[in-house]
């Protein structure tokens, strides 16, 4: 299993790197976002949503736990974890039903639901490096693999 990682200079780098990557996906994906408050986990995931066509905000669902987006060919779910109390209330949100075929789900703070969410397909680490950031993109299956081999951040 191959990680890269990437330095992003700015919000802008973020957002690119997630655009990248939601064009890349091809099956049903689970991708779990780590680092600290502000690090950029949303904003990544504001540039995947709106790569795959979503007009308009992106915040994190910090008391909501998901935001869902009905997008042209993929059903988007964003979870915010982080105020979770314990992961048995994703058994009471119906968490299943979430990670079916044509949905990619985006998890920051997947830790806070461990063992009542799916093995994700990668890992992407976001972390501060000065006013930067360094992204690491670490695959777990086959296919995550594949869409980590596809990640450059050509301009
Ligand atoms: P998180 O969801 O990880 O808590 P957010 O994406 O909500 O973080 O916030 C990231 C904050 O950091 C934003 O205010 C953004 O403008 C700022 N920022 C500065 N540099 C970067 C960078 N390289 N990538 C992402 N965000 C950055
Ligand atoms: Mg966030």
């Amino acid at each position: 299993m191959i990680s890269k990682t990437f330095l992003l200079e700015d919000e802008q780098a973020t957002i690119k790197l997630g655009d990248h990557l939601a064009q890349c996906c091809t099956q049903q994906t689970t991708i779990y976002l780590h680092g600290d408050l502000g690090a950029g986990k949303t904003t990544f995931s504001r540039g995947f949503v709106r790569s795959l066509g979503h007009v308009g905000n992106v915040k994190s669902p910090t008391y909501t736990l998901v935001e869902p987006y009905q997008l042209a060919d993929w059903m988007v779910y964003h979870f915010d974890l982080y105020r979770l109390a314990d992961p048995e209330e994703l058994e009471f949100m119906g968490i299943r039903d979430y990670f079916t075929e044509d949905a990619i789900c985006l998890v920051e703070w997947p830790e806070k639901g461990e063992g009542m969410l799916p093995e994700p397909d990668l890992h992407i680490d976001i972390r501060y490096d000065g006013e930067q950031r360094q992204a690491t993109l670490r695959a777990m299956t086959v296919y995550g693999n594949k869409l980590v081999e596809q990640m450059e951040l050509a301009e």
